[in-house]
């Protein structure tokens, strides 16, 4: 069965101590949420090893932004999925549009960054959506179908207990502009039915999607409401525990 998810996405954002204060807030929180809807907080790398000390023995999981595309060794900068084990986290975010917009983050990059990672135990938060000029050139089926096949297609069935899909349309990411819950569900509906194609109609079942751009307590309501939305990526408003925890319990 599928999971209803919260997970936040903190990006570049807190210090250190900051990070540890708002974990904190978010674990006092995670009581009021129902057992059925898992959370997740995202930190950077730095936050990772004092964030777990905060959430470890609570219901809110612990995942990285990023892994490194390399077991281990001479990769100055770059942090690999076994240094993210030893913090005690246990998902990570893969292909962030950041990611793939300001960092060079490709499919193939991505295929190996995900082998690395469920390998290592981790749990992939695969992202994948259309930046606007391909929404308003009605290519988003094609580009979201391409990113998930492409990436999906190296993949088995049993790999895919370890995957969650965001769906993230760039245009909707940080803009405030939210992507309405019928223009989520029909993408949400489409990505199912490719993973319905590629490994059956369990997987595709099983398979929870994500949805995540400009999601807040106000709009997440709706979009959850939707048979195919199965929770948030939340950028923004994971920075305030009230607002996260507001859209965790708005299922
Ligand atoms: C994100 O970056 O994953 C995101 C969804 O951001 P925001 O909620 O701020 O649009």
């Amino acid at each position: 069965m599928r999971k209803h998810i919260v997970a936040g996405n903190w990006k570049m954002n807190t210090t250190v101590p900051e990070g540890v204060e708002l974990a904190k807030a978010v674990v006092a929180k995670s009581a009021e949420v129902p057992a059925d809807v898992k959370l997740i907080i995202a930190t950077p790398f730095t936050h990772l090893y004092p964030v777990n000390e905060v959430v470890k023995g609570s219901a809110v999981g612990l995942s990285a932004e990023n892994c490194a595309d390399k077991e281990k060794g001479a990769y100055t900068g770059e942090v690999s999925v076994s240094m993210l084990t030893s913090t005690g986290c246990e998902y990570t975010i893969l292909g962030h549009s950041e990611r793939r917009q300001y960092y060079g983050e490709t499919d193939e990059k991505l295929v190996e960054k995900t082998r690395l990672a469920i390998a290592a135990g981790l749990q992939v938060i695969l992202c994948v959506g259309e930046n606007l000029d391909e929404r308003e050139a009605g290519k988003h089926f094609e580009v979201v179908g391409a990113q998930t096949r492409n990436v999906l297609g190296n993949f088995t069935a049993e790999d895919m207990a370890k995957i969650i899909i965001a769906y993230e349309p760039v245009w909707a990411i940080g803009t405030g502009k939210t992507a309405t819950a019928d223009q989520a569900e029909e993408i949400h509906a489409y990505i199912r039915g490719i993973l319905k194609d590629m490994f059956g109609a369990q997987v595709a079942d099983d398979t929870t999607i994500l949805y995540g751009g400009s999601c807040k307590p106000s709009n997440a309501g709706e979009l959850f409401a939707k048979p195919d939305i199965d929770g948030g990526l939340i950028g923004g408003a994971a920075l305030k525990a009230e607002d996260f925890i507001g859209i965790a319990l708005s299922f």
